[in-house]
């Protein structure tokens, strides 16, 4: 198989694109003392008046501190779905390039491959929901340019083995996006540790989930230099607003209040775990690095509408390959989780 060269893999366009050049990035001062008029911005303060950093250096900053890498290295985003859309803009020609998506997962990485007007071969995981390396490299051709490995995985919960993702990180001849949406629930230390190492690693993160701040939207994305300078030149140049960037700042410097809840979302999890186990409707609950659990029932159309009624809305995730009569909890307060459980001890 060929060996991963990221010129190989970039689309013609973005390799000779300009990126727009906004007025902040013109004079990049940003936070001196001149008459700003180059804008057309209202002069009149009110805390947004003014264009936000299109580079979120504060931000970035924070970050490197907190994850010990390099700024050069980050991209941040309208959440991590602008990150994952920007991968696909950057690396994959539509009508022509495909990429392998690992189901049962993620539902965005089919629908941005389908708005993309890119292939997605779907190469099951095996019955132990790890990806299976030679019926990957099996589907691999000259126009397969990413390889999305979900770890923790969504819906199933688990993490991926470190020495499949690493051999699929040495083989794979395009991108491997290791999307870490839940890595803040596991005791597994981050793949953004071996950026140095696999020239082809993009790692995506969010505030979405242990952060507690799905509602600002920011997604974050780490890759070696060349990358990111690649993505960087397909965003749009205010893709993270100024309030965004202002909360982010303020959830990175309260990092006690996330770790306690995370601490208190893994005790939770383990006694759901034991309590649906316990459920005779149900047929196996699959072990969590994340703040959610895949439980096999009965039936899951049943028990779902059930639930409803009950005021208590789980995501039904059957209609995914390996997922028959599978539901989603995701692990609340104590209180809901509570309440869960005494409703479902009422399920006939
Ligand atoms: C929730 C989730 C995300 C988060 O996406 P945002 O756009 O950052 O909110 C990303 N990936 C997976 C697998 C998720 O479950």
């Amino acid at each position: 198989m060929q060996q991963f060269e990221l010129n190989n893999v970039v689309r013609e366009n973005v390799k000779s694109l300009t990126p727009y050049s906004s007025a902040r990035d013109e004079f990049k001062d940003f936070d001196s003392d001149m008459v700003f008029l180059d804008a057309n911005e209202s002069p009149y303060d009110n805390g947004t008046n003014r264009y936000p950093d299109p580079h979120q250096n504060t931000v970035k900053k924070k970050i490197t501190q907190q994850k010990g890498i390099k700024q050069a290295q980050i991209l941040l985003g309208n959440g991590s779905d602008e990150v994952l859309d920007l991968i696909f803009r950057v690396f994959c020609e539509p009508n022509q390039d495909n990429i392998i998506t690992l189901p049962p997962t993620y539902g965005m990485y089919k629908v941005l491959a389908s708005v993309n007007a890119v292939e997605n071969r779907e190469v099951w995981l095996t019955s132990d929901f790890q990806p299976d390396v030679s019926a990957i490299l099996e589907q691999v051709d000259a126009a397969t340019k990413l390889l999305f490995i979900c770890s923790p995985n969504n819906p199933t919960g688990n993490t991926m083995s470190e020495g499949i993702i690493t051999s699929l990180l040495r083989q794979f001849p395009g991108i491997v996006v290791i999307d870490e949406a839940y890595v803040d629930f596991t005791a597994t230390s981050s793949w953004i540790n071996t950026l140095d190492q696999f020239p082809n690693l993009v790692v995506t993160q969010t505030l979405s989930k242990a952060y507690g701040m799905a509602g600002i939207r920011l997604g974050m994305c780490f890759a070696a230099k060349a990358i990111i300078d690649l993505l960087k030149k397909v965003k749009p140049p205010y893709n993270v607003n100024q309030l965004t960037q202002d909360q982010a700042l303020h959830g990175f410097g309260n990092q006690e209040a996330v770790v306690a809840h995370v601490q208190e979302i893994l005790l939770e999890r383990e006694q759901l775990f034991q309590a649906l186990d316990a459920l005779h409707f149900v047929q196996e609950c699959f072990p969590s690095d994340a703040n959610f659990i895949l439980v096999r029932v009965d039936d899951a159309n049943l028990r779902y509408k059930q639930l409803l009624t009950k005021g208590i809305v789980v995501r039904n995730r059957s209609n995914q390959p390996l997922c028959e009569n599978t539901l989603r909890f995701t692990v609340g307060t104590p209180a809901e989780n509570e309440k869960l459980i005494q409703v479902l001890k009422t399920l006939e």
